[in-house]
């Protein structure tokens, strides 16, 4: 099936805005078999945005375009579309109803200019919009399905899931369906897992294995494709085995799930609790620990102590310590990890210390240098990284290997 994506709007010709819609709707696509042949991206002026209608109605399937449906003035997608389609603008009764039931479900009067969000072409069909004011539509033009869809992110990536997709399927007449089985791994580089993966998809027609690095995370992409649901059950069913069997542990999530979210169903599971003391990371590994909704059932504490002042009086480092063997150093985040396992009398308590760069390096202790540290009740353990890349990708990579910490421990309660 060919298949196109076309992005509306001034702001993404002048780089104001990133295109990200585009990339979602690629995934998207992709996800279920389907895959982007074309993208294009233009302004908001209705000649432009009629031009690549017609140009894409004349070798494509389905196109899915989005912005352009606001109500302002430079909202000019509908008007476009029924310029390139020869249909007229009218009232659309369905879109009125939506629109006015958004309204009322929000105890607000609606604006005026509203209403021009509901002129459309004429007999195109309607792809509502739970969230926002801005109905989609669809129609078919010379044989193409084309679904229009508001630009603001949050609005189309439900609208994609819940109409644009469903449509697009709807028009494939090949019977070919694709899924896709996602791992993410950590620790082992995009390379390494290629070769231990080597051969898997190779011998299986049908089968094949994607990767994407979501640094410092590698995502693993089983892509099965056949012409019934039992034909790609068997290809997944004789390839996810040998991909476990050859990455092991350093699988850290799995399909919808990220190390975030493992770690947090996995405290759920345990009823432990956490307290976090972090230095280099300034905060990353609380944030990552809170990002996920009800993370105050097992999180009790995060302290960033970037002082040493504040790792003494705070977390009860001995000065002594931080004297001798300096804030980054094993000793040191051993300390901090029982202090605050103290402080907030939890189950767990992790430490990070670190040097992110790009000053602050020495020979004995190079930028990238980072002591990890796990305490529980039985004792506390320690281990030195020497991880490399600019601050940012060490401080992420930090981040995470304290997540893959959690995972680990939390596996064995
Ligand atoms: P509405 O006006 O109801 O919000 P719309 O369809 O008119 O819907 P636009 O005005 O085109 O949407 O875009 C609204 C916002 O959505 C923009 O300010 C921009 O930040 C964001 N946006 C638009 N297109 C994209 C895109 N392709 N990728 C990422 N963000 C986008
Ligand atoms: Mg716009």
């Amino acid at each position: 099936m060919k298949i196109a994506t076309l992005s509306i709007g001034d702001e993404l010709l002048l780089g104001e805005v990133v295109d990200t819609n585009a990339a979602r709707v690629a995934a998207r696509l992709a996800d279920a078999g389907l895959a982007v042949g074309r993208h294009l991206t233009v302004g908001d002026d209705e000649r432009e945005i009629a031009a690549a209608i017609e140009l894409l109605a004349r070798d494509h399937e389905a196109v899915i375009a989005t912005g352009g449906l606001g109500p302002t003035d430079d909202d000019v997608t509908a008007r476009a579309t029924a310029r390139a389609t020869g249909r007229r603008l009218v009232l659309n009764e369905e879109a009125m109803a939506g629109l006015t039931a958004f309204f009322a479900r929000r105890g607000r009067e609606m604006h005026p200019a509203n209403e021009r969000q509901c002129l459309l072409p004429a007999k195109a069909g309607i792809v509502p919009n739970p969230t926002g004011t801005a109905s989609g539509f669809h129609l078919v033009h010379e044989g193409c399905q084309f679904v229009f869809l508001p630009g603001v992110p949050a609005e189309m990536v439900r609208m994609l899931e819940e109409s644009a997709v469903p449509l697009v399927l709807a028009q494939r007449k090949d019977r070919l369906r694709v899924r896709t089985k996602v791992l993410a791994v950590f620790g082992l580089s995009e390379a390494e897992i290629g070769a231990r993966l080597t051969g898997i998809d190779r011998t299986r027609p049908g089968l094949t294995i994607a990767y994407c690095v979501e640094y410092p995370v590698v995502q693993v992409k089983l892509r099965a494709a056949g012409q019934s649901d039992g034909e790609i059950d068997t290809l997944l069913a004789e390839a996810i085995p040998l991909v476990r069997e050859r990455l092991g542990d350093q699988i850290v999530a799995e399909d919808g799930d990220t190390i975030d979210t493992t770690v947090a169903r996995l405290f759920r599971e345990t009823g432990m609790t956490l307290a976090l003391a972090e230095s280099c990371t300034g905060g990353l590994v609380s944030k990552r620990i809170t990002d996920v909704a009800g993370s105050s059932a097992y999180f009790l504490l995060g302290a960033v102590t970037y002082a040493n002042g504040m790792k003494e009086s705070l977390l009860g480092v001995p000065s002594h310590l931080l004297a001798e063997k300096g804030a980054v150093s094993a000793e040191v985040a051993k300390a901090m990890a029982r202090g605050a396992r103290r402080l907030a009398g939890s189950d767990l308590a992790l430490a990070v210390t670190g040097i992110a760069g790009p000053e602050g390096g020495s020979s004995e202790k190079p930028v990238g240098t980072v002591f990890i540290a796990l305490s529980d009740g039985s004792g506390c353990t320690v281990k030195v990284y020497h991880f490399s890349g600019q601050r940012e990708q060490i401080r992420t990579i930090t981040a995470v290997t304290a997540m893959d910490w959690l995972r680990r421990r939390l596996r064995t309660v």
